[in-house]
């Protein structure tokens, strides 16, 4: 286990044991125990560190620490009571982000609220696997009571802990638990293997490393041997350098064996169960603006499902656009001439004035392909083409307006034929 997993395996036994923990300063945790738990450990509270460089100040906590095998011997003698947790998924955080991710102007509006209820079985497993080192780790899972599903807990214990409450409603009653209970190990007996493969996969770096240092240390040896000035005879050396590559080869394969874990040394103990009411709240959101209308379904145990749909940023605040798109309101701008918004990938600006029209309102110069705004285009009077103001000229003469490749200098063609 290295120091992450070791704290959290620790402060996960700690929850279940429902051992307090306050950091009372950087590294060092302040723990109290329940008067339950008084006469196991001698002590009604105590100072904990993981980090060795503390252990003047706190207790020491490694895997063969005497706290934490305690600790983790009394969650597999807990009593197997069963208790009944709440854990409600309510719309108030969800709603209230919500308000906030849209601009002020969108109009939201919920409707159709109902609840709906999943009762579960969670059964923690507590498994302990023992190889060069050992591995310990508290996994739960939850068995839906209504479909028999099985699926792995999606928090880890101290978050459940601090957001479930004991239900007031009476314990349902559970026909089949020994059944269920029977097909909850098979899936925890199930998950083992990928239990053990993922603790050898831990493990990877540090057997690279003996690798590396055994490759090293013959290597040197070799040349070593090479620049002996031994009178050996060439089959001695040649013989010599065998038995190292053997050798070598020997103790590599020795360190692969003690670096992988089996499956044969996993033990997996049913250490908590728990009846698990969840109630999600469910509702229909509608936002809209003078543009257009969108709607949402929201549930208590969902992420908000807004999504910027040029960006894919869900930060906002977003807008409705025209065609009906929710948007970073940032990345909307509004057509000066229909008035209606849209992307800004969608707008054209006047080559003239600069301002922001959109694709179907643009209007474009023949002469350079530019966009314009409808203020500044005109049509030329000789060739009727359309052009910026900016590129006309008037005729010198009868003050018409022109291009300039239907003007002969200062003159249109007529006024030039005439003079
Ligand atoms: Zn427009
Ligand atoms: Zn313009
Ligand atoms: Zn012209
Ligand atoms: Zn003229």
């Amino acid at each position: 286990m290295d120091i992450h997993e070791l704290k959290a395996y620790f402060f996960n036994a700690c929850a279940f044991l429902h051992i307090e923990i306050n950091e009372i300063q950087p590294d060092i945790y302040h723990l109290v125990f329940p008067k339950k738990l008084h006469h196991v450990f001698k002590e009604e509270q105590m100072n904990i560190t993981f980090l060795k460089e503390h252990q003047h100040l706190a207790s020491f906590i490694t895997t063969e620490s005497y706290v934490l095998q305690k600790i983790a011997h009394v969650v597999t003698q807990q009593p197997k009571g069963m208790s009944h947790a709440f854990l409600p998924f309510s719309l108030q955080e969800v709603k209230q982000r919500a308000r906030q991710l849209f601009s002020p102007d969108c109009t939201i509006t919920f409707q159709q609220e109902n609840t709906i209820t999943q009762r579960y079985l969670v059964l923690w497993f507590k498994f302990t696997l023992k190889g060069f080192k050992v591995e310990e780790s508290l996994r739960a899972f939850k068995y839906n009571l209504a479909t028999g599903d099985i699926s792995f807990l999606p928090f880890d214990l101290q978050e459940l802990f601090s957001r479930v409450t004991e239900s007031k409603k009476a314990l349902p009653t559970i026909e089949n638990i020994e059944e269920i209970n029977e097909k909850m190990m098979k899936k925890a007996t199930k998950s083992g293997a990928s239990f053990v493969k993922e603790k050898t996969s831990e493990v990877e770096q540090e057997l690279e490393k003996e690798i590396k240092r055994i490759h090293d240390y013959y290597d040197l040896l070799q040349l070593e041997d090479a620049f002996a000035e031994t009178a050996s005879t060439v089959e001695t050396r040649e013989e010599r350098e065998e038995s190292l590559k053997s050798e070598r080869y020997l103790l590599i394969e020795q360190q692969k064996i003690k670096y992988t874990f089996h499956e044969e040394d996993l033990t997996i103990e049913p250490v908590e169960m728990v009846v698990l009411t969840e109630e999600i709240e469910y509702c229909e959101m509608t936002v809209s603006n003078s543009f257009g209308t969108h709607h949402f379904t929201l549930s208590g145990d969902m992420e908000n499902p807004f999504i910027c749909s040029l960006t894919k940023r869900k930060d906002g605040p977003f807008t409705l656009i025209s065609d009906g798109r929710i948007l970073l309101q940032e990345k909307a701008r509004v057509c000066t001439e229909c008035l209606q918004t849209f992307d800004y990938t969608q707008m054209k600006l006047c080559a003239v004035c600069d301002t922001s029209v959109c694709h179907s309102c643009a209007k474009r110069s023949s002469l350079t392909q530019a966009a314009l705004c409808s203020k500044h285009a005109t049509s030329c009077q000789g060739c009727r083409q359309q052009v910026a103001t900016n590129e006309i000229q008037e005729c010198g003469s009868c003050r018409d307006p022109y291009c300039r490749s239907c003007l002969s200098g200062e003159l249109c063609e007529l006024c030039f034929d005439l003079y």
